[in-house]
């Protein structure tokens, strides 16, 4: 039994084999796309109801994953999918996108006796998909409207959550974002292949229909002052994510054929959606029939090594300084990487990018390291071992993580607290800036983080904000008695 178990678990986690780069483009589909309500019933019966629900404390949102494994095996999928969405607000993107192995799935008791995870993932994204389909997802009608208003920065997963949950509880909300769309990095940074944008588009569409303003191509700080906002609304949530792109610190890092890893997503993300994307078109941010090297060892990096892949890149190179194993990005993600055809340069980091008297991109040269002493981290160090090589590149990929973006500066706040990387600080009890009224939720207040991380806080701010308006009414009608 346990054999045919894991049998079922190896087919359903298969990864497109090594192929030639033309049978790679058309290869958009992520693991679970093919998920049948016969396979998600068959798994959520694997549950044992072990009775110590380990999955659920693994989930960031402490969602109560035994209740719908047991309704989506009895084939009760529209209670199933109640109960999923009543802590989470967008079940299908984060069964699609979270890193289920190192949260729900990475402590089932099932995964953990031997006998492979139940997944989680891909059965939370059929019981919110098939609910869509149904036309059991409806647009918000809250039990009664009132006046007070909230003003959300920022359209990616933290702002979006928090305006759901506001406007359940009949608040006015409006969303400001500097892009053209809402999502944030759903949209513009994670590519297609795990995360399709009409899933992102859908949930946008639903929250207008249910009320909640967007106003985009708005950059709070440029086209519009926080203070502005603050004036205009009882309550303000911060959700800007981290957009400053760490640089490359070697020579060429600033060369015509390098470049920042976000800015290469997004040009594929934008192709997606359709867009006009000249950059892509003409060649520029296309890695079709190209070198391409990617440097850096997290989740971006393979995002970016992935995306290559599938624009039909001639061969994709990605330069880590550490191992393996100690790389931050998800094993599994590296696997998948490595059986599209991806070489990794594990312990090598770039000392030059080389280009010729023309501006023409030559080649990485990288230096061989190797793990020497633990960092004040505790994390080894890499050091140089004296060897060199070059990798030969058309298309350079700096994806080195992100900082946040001086927000004091651009708001013109300075008493905003921020720390020393320049995240906001906040009351963790409350989600509370520096600034009365003004909360922070997301990758600005956690640094680079996780899609269920920012619904989390989203929710947990949207709470705080419902509790402080809720005073700040009964504190006004004391005051007119
Ligand atoms: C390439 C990439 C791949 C990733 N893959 C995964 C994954 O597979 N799984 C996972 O869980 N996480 C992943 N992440 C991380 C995840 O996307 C983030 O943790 C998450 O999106 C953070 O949500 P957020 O709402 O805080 O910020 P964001 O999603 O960054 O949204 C912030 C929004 O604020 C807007 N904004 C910024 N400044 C302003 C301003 N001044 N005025 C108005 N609007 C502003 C932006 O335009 C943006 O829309 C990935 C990240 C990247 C970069
Ligand atoms: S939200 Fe993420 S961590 Fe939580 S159950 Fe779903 S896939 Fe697992």
């Amino acid at each position: 039994m346990a054999e045919k178990m894991l049998k079922f678990i190896k087919v359903e986690r298969s990864m497109p084999s090594k192929r030639d780069a033309s049978d790679r483009k058309d290869d958009f589909n992520e693991i679970y796309a093919e998920f049948s309500k016969d396979k998600a019933g068959e798994q959520a019966a694997r549950c044992s109801q072990c009775g110590v629900p380990f999955c659920q404390q693994g989930c960031p949102l402490s969602n109560n994953i035994p209740d719908w494994l047991k309704l989506a095996a009895e084939d009760r999928l529209e209670e199933a999918y109640q109960v999923s969405s009543a802590t989470n607000n967008m079940p299908e993107i984060c069964g699609r996108i979270c890193p289920q192995d190192r949260l729900c799935e990475g402590i089932c008791t099932i995964e953990q006796s031997g006998h492979g995870t139940v997944t989680i993932g891909s059965i939370e994204k059929y019981i919110t998909d098939n609910a869509w389909e149904q036309g059991w997802v409806k647009p918000i009608t809250p039990p009664r409207e009132r006046a007070q208003s909230a003003g959300i920065i920022g359209a990616g997963p933290a702002g979006l959550a928090a305006a759901e949950q506001l406007r359940r509880k009949g608040y006015q909300v409006t969303v400001y974002d500097a892009y053209d769309r809402g999502g944030g990095l759903l949209v513009y940074g994670i590519p297609g292949f795990k995360l399709e944008k009409d899933v992102v588009e859908r949930r946008i569409k639903r929250l207008e229909d249910s009320g909640i303003r967007f106003e985009f191509n708005t950059r709070v700080g440029e086209t519009v002052s926080l203070s502005t906002l603050r004036d205009q609304h009882d309550t303000i949530l911060i959700a800007t994510g981290v957009y400053a792109a760490k640089d490359l610190k070697c020579p060429g890092s600033g060369a015509k054929g390098v470049f920042p890893a976000l800015e290469y997503l997004t040009a594929s993300n934008r192709k997606n959606f359709g867009d006009d994307v000249p950059a892509y078109d003409g060649g520029t941010l296309n890695a079709d029939g190209k070198r391409v090297v990617v440097i850096g060892g997290g989740d971006t990096a393979m995002d970016c090594v992935r995306t290559a892949i599938r624009q039909g890149a001639k061969s994709v190179s990605c330069v880590y300084r550490r191992d393996r194993a100690n790389m931050p990005g998800s094993q599994r993600e590296v696997t998948n990487a490595e059986e599209e055809g991806v070489t990794f340069e594990w312990l090598a980091s770039p000392d030059a990018i080389l280009d010729t008297k023309a501006g023409k991109l030559k080649a990485v040269r990288a230096s061989r390291m190797k793990l020497g002493e633990p960092d004040a981290s505790g994390r080894q160090s890499p050091v140089k071992t004296g060897e060199t090589f070059d990798i030969k590149a058309d298309m350079v990929i700096k994806a080195l993580g992100f900082d946040p973006e001086d927000l004091p500066e651009l708001f013109g706040e300075e008493t905003l607290t921020v720390n020393r990387w320049g995240a906001v600080r906040v009351d963790y009890a409350t989600m509370e800036t520096s600034l009365p009224g003004v909360y922070a939720a997301g990758d600005i207040v956690r640094g680079a983080s996780l899609v269920v991380w920012a619904i989390k806080d989203g929710r947990d701010a949207a709470e705080a904000m419902h509790k402080a308006m809720r005073a700040q009414e009964r504190a006004s009608k004391v005051a007119a008695e």
